[in-house]
């Protein structure tokens, strides 16, 4: 029987063990293991290597239905976790929490706004069949960082728009996300989901609100 996916603050930490560690692009991992709990898209868990060094924070990055939970991390290399995380092969053992947070993918129309790693809990929406009426902008520095990008491609189509800004490519956009925001004429009345660092997330708001979003409508997950 699976745990039930709850509301708690997922502060009580318990052992899975890795099935896989994945270098997918330079310095930046998926790690797996599988799933005993119940989760909703968009949620995350905290990860911590041993009970005497605080947990970091990560989204869940697989769809809720899949036998193995994923996540998607950069490595820091001046940070505590990544470094070791990212050293780590399939048998060894880390803590994980519950499932826990509010920023939850649902069937309403939605334009899912990311940088970077800030993918992850879109593409467990998607994973989880959250794909109609949705469009996904993703922005990355460089084009070896559009993670996942033939499957959000093979599912999204045309409402997968990539923005590259140091590189450019036939079917990328070379513009920042904020910069392919402002040039669409009339935004449309939907639900948009903010992940990733805190400075995109806060011009990004900032922009919707300014081109008459109301701030209801905003959500955000904010990588800090
Ligand atoms: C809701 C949420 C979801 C997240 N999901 C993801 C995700 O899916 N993928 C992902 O990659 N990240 C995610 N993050 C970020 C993640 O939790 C970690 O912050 C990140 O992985 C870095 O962890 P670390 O232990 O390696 O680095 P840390 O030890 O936390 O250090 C991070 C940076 O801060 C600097 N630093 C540390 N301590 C100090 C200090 N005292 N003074 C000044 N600078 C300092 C370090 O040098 C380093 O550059 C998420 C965060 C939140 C809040």
């Amino acid at each position: 029987m699976k745990k039930k996916q709850s509301e708690k603050s997922g502060s009580e930490l318990f052992e899975v063990v890795l099935t896989n560690n994945e270098e997918i692009s330079p310095g930046v991992h998926v790690i797996s293991f599988n799933r005993t709990f119940d989760f909703l898209p968009g949620q995350a868990i905290k990860i911590a290597v041993d009970k005497e060094h605080p947990p970091r924070i990560y989204s869940i990055c697989s769809g809720n239905k899949e036998r193995e939970v994923r996540i998607l991390f950069s490595v820091k290399e001046d940070g505590f976790l990544t470094p070791k995380l990212s050293g780590m092969i399939p048998g060894e053992t880390i803590l994980v929490s519950e499932p826990y947070g509010r920023f939850i993918g649902t069937e309403e129309k939605a334009w899912f706004i990311s940088t970077g790693t800030g993918i992850a809990p879109f593409y467990s929406m998607i994973q989880s069949g959250l794909t109609k009426n949705k469009t996904l902008i993703h922005g990355a520095r460089y084009l070896n960082q559009f993670y996942f990008e033939d499957d959000l491609e093979w599912l999204l189509g045309e409402n997968y728009i990539r923005c590259c800004s140091r590189e450019s490519s036939c079917d990328i956009r070379q513009q920042r996300v904020t910069d392919y925001i402002d040039a669409v004429h009339e935004l449309p009345a939907v639900k948009y989901y903010l992940c990733g660092n805190p400075a995109m997330v806060v011009e990004v708001r900032d922009l919707l609100i300014d081109r008459g979003v109301p701030f209801e409508k905003i959500i955000a997950e904010i990588y800090f």
